[in-house]
């Protein structure tokens, strides 16, 4: 898979598709795989925007219930089986637990009804013939057992609690660098770092749109009968480029973080209550109040969600240190054995999610319960164009199935199914996790640790052959990086030659699992600066900005200021 941005202006395309995250890339392997000429770009990284901050949730939508929602219920549910299906090496199940309290809505009695609705609704979650990716069902337990499971947990009025099963996301940028590299072997063209800066249009009908390639800093067309715009907290701004006469009223947005600590829980993700009033408007049973989750993920905790109201630019978006500290309260104050400090928080993920308009308080802010297809020729008079957004990760397949759908009609093609069902994600070749696994470990290549291979065979299922392929080259490449135990010199160079990785940040921060460990130590990110010098020619100077700019996204955690204001290095050409 490699950067060709040539391939863009050589013929026109069937479908173009702006923006490179979850939803851009599985609309770009859908459409590969029905056989239309697609080309999917980003004007950052692939996965680098609110696709590689989630919550690492595959939701199956329990608490859809609370909306009598069944119908979202039946596609979330579907969607789960159907990522573990296409990755099982990338999406595992998990446990779930959370306290009950009193008698009335946060009880056991109305837990168990709805624990009851989710196992029927959900009657065909394990018809996966891996064992390893079914969910048993749920069940209610004692106060002194939530007790035990949940040390500290505000026991005023805890009247038990209650454990059910959803699934988990080891790597969801791995998972969409998998997803590209399928839709790439499926004949679509990928490039990163270039931007969609004007619409073509011929008589209200899109022919093209104008690319602004943000590594060389040229400019040029590429043609394309149909544009689908899957920019997620970008849209508005995305259609106000394409289109500056449109008058599109634009999506709210809120603003939503996860913090990533050392490791609080061991097995279970434990869900506990704010301590302020939180009203659902639109939930039929509302509890009052929003619920958090502290997960256990890669070794360590992910603790999620805040959200608030975002009313600024999506390129102006940050997360503060103020921003870490406020939900750091928060959680302090629903669950004080959390005890977060910044001695505790590693990294934090921070992305923004469209959200229900009209909110009177931002704390209060409703994420929109259904996602948005927009024909902009029905709504606004414009042939061959499409938007696309949702608020979920996990229905992204389902979603885009629709869009494309829509756009194979509008391309006045004979109809062509979407296939995705039936296939998986490169490396996702895999029957039976658990034993490919063992298989992995008794083959023991290159003499590898266990842990080294572990760490391979989830984040690459089977494609951790070509890392091996890599490592094989030079026995250099073949040790893990200094000062870490597990992450290969082979991968940095693996994501640069086969993945596109194109700045120092691509590479900590999705490429390898490095970058949301907490802030790397000098010698492993001077490590990882020198292999990715050496393959993408860097000078010292650039070396050294590229390392400033990726120690300035830890500035939140650490509160340190890098030493020079960091600038994304502009290379001539690129890969
Ligand atoms: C904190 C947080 C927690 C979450 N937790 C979960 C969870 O547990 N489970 C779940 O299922 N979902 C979760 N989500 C939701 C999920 O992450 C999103 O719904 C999903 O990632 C949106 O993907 P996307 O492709 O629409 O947007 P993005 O990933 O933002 O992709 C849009 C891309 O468009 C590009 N772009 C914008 N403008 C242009 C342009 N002009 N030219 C070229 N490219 C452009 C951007 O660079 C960006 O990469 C969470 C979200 C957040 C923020």
């Amino acid at each position: 898979m490699k950067r060709d941005i040539g391939q863009l202006a050589e013929r026109e395309f069937d479908l173009l598709i702006i923006g490179g995250g979850i939803y851009g890339v599985m609309a770009a392997w859908d459409a590969a795989e029905r056989g239309l000429s697609v080309a999917v770009i980003d004007k950052g990284d692939f996965a680098g925007a609110t696709s590689s901050n989630s919550l690492k949730i595959v939701h199956g939508g329990l608490r859809y219930i609370q909306h009598a929602d069944i119908k979202r219920m039946r596609e979330s549910i579907r969607e789960r089986r159907m990522m573990m299906k296409l990755a099982p090496h990338l999406v595992h199940p998990l446990a779930f637990v959370m306290p009950t309290y009193g008698h009335f809505i946060k009880g056991p009695e109305a837990m168990f009804i709805a624990l009851k609705i989710n196992d029927l609704v959900s009657f065909d979650r394990n018809s996966l013939p891996d064992p390893q990716k079914h969910l048993p069902a749920g069940k209610i337990i004692s106060k002194q057992e939530c007790l035990q499971m949940i040390p500290g947990v505000d026991a005023e009025n805890l009247t038990g609690g209650a454990i059910w099963y959803d699934a988990q996301l080891y790597n969801s940028e791995r998972f969409i660098f998998s997803v590209l590299r399928s839709a790439t072997d499926a004949g679509a063209v990928a490039v990163n770092y270039a931007e969609a800066v004007a619409l073509l249009t011929q008589d209200k009908r899109v022919t093209g749109v104008r690319i602004h390639d943000r590594l060389s800093g040229n400019t040029f067309t590429v043609r394309s009968k149909i544009i689908l715009n899957t920019t997620g907290p970008w849209l508005n701004r995305a259609l106000r480029t394409l289109l500056p006469n449109l008058n599109h009223p634009p999506i709210a947005l809120a603003k939503m973080m996860n913090l990533v600590t050392t490791r609080l829980f061991d097995a279970y993700s434990v869900g506990f209550y704010s301590k302020y009033e939180y009203k659902d408007k639109d939930a039929v049973i509302s509890k009052g109040s929003r619920l958090y989750f502290v997960t256990p993920w890669r070794g360590l905790s992910m603790v999620g969600t805040a959200q608030t109201a975002y009313e600024g630019d999506p390129e102006d978006f940050t997360i503060t240190r103020d921003d870490i500290q406020q939900f750091m309260n928060e959680i302090n104050e629903a669950y004080p054995p959390a005890n977060l400090s910044f001695d505790t928080v590693l990294y934090y993920y921070g992305g923004l999610l469209p959200i229900e308009p009209n909110y009177s308080d931002p704390r209060n802010v409703t994420l929109l319960k259904h996602y948005r297809l927009i024909d902009h020729q029905k709504e606004h008079g414009i042939q061959g164009l499409l938007s696309v957004m949702s608020v979920k990760y996990t229905t992204a397949r389902d979603v885009t199935e629709k869009a494309l759908n829509l756009a194979v009609q509008k391309l006045g093609q004979p109809e062509r199914r979407t296939t995705l069902p039936e296939r998986y994600i490169h490396g996702g070749d895999i029957p039976f996790f658990n034993d490919f696994l063992e298989a992995v470990q008794r083959e023991r290549p290159l003499g590898l640790s266990e842990s080294v291979l572990n760490h391979l065979a989830y984040n690459y299922g089977t494609a951790y052959r070509e890392i091996l392929a890599v490592a094989e080259q030079n026995p250099r490449l073949a040790k893990p990086l200094t000062g870490h135990p597990t992450i290969l010199r082979a991968e940095v160079v693996y994501g640069i030659r086969e993945e596109m990785a194109q700045h120092l940040d691509d590479i900590v921060f999705r490429r390898t699992e490095l970058g949301p460990e907490g802030h790397p130590s000098d010698e492993t990110l001077l490590d990882v600066a020198q292999l990715a010098a050496q393959e993408l020619g860097w000078n010292p100077d650039q070396t050294a900005r590229e390392i400033e700019a990726v120690k300035a996204i830890y500035e939140p955690v650490t509160g340190e200021k890098p030493q020079n204001q960091p600038q994304k290095t502009v290379l001539e050409g690129g890969n």
